[in-house]
This record gives C-alpha cells, structure tokens and sequence, in this order.
C-alpha cells in the first residue's frame, strides 16, 4: 500500500507491505504478487508484499494463497522492476528521475 508518513516533521511517501504492515525499506526484500493470465484490457489486483521467505517473513506466500483462491494464476515480480516499470508507465523514465534526484535532494 502507498502511504504518506510524518518522519521528522516531514510527509514522506513509503510502500507498506499489504499483509503485515511493516514499510517495505529494502528493494531487495520486496515485491508484488498480482493476479495473472487475465484478458487483455484487465486490471488486475495486486499486492506489495515482503518477499519470499526472507527474514523468515511469509507475507509473499500469503498474497499468492489470497489472491489465487478459486485456482486464479498468480505472479509475482521483484519490487525493484516494478517500480522501474511504474514510473515509465507514469510518463517519468528512470533516467529522468536520475536527473530530478540530482537536482532536488537536500544536500
Ligand atoms: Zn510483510
């Protein structure tokens, strides 16, 4: 789930994971699980989550049993793709956003 926290004074956009709660902070340890094999046309739902079985969290298991009740196909994808895939499909190329960071990080 995409949420806004107050850190330090600050509104900070930060990605929980859909089935503990905890904010998904390394890349790494994250993905997406959605429905899968869908008509073409369909959105489809999805789940960020904690990935695999790391830190000995089973939060990815979870999601795939939630979403594939009834049989449905579930996949999955690293939250680091899916994020690049994200803000390209937003108009906002990786690449760009290189070049936003440069210009507006705090020093
Ligand atoms: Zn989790």
């Amino acid at each position: 789930m995409l949420e806004i926290h107050s850190i330090d004074g600050r509104n900070c956009p930060v990605i929980t994971c859909d089935m503990c709660g905890e904010c998904l902070d390394h890349v790494g340890a994250a993905a997406v699980v959605f429905q899968n094999f869908s008509p073409p046309g369909s959105k489809l739902r999805l789940l960020h989550v904690h990935k695999g079985s790391i830190d000995g969290k089973t939060c990815h298991r979870e999601a795939e049993a939630l979403l594939g009740t009834d049989g449905a196909a579930v996949g999955w994808q690293e939250m680091r793709a899916f994020l690049t895939d994200l803000i390209s499909n937003a108009g906002f190329p990786p690449a760009d956003a290189l070049d936003y960071e440069s210009r507006h990080s705090p020093e």
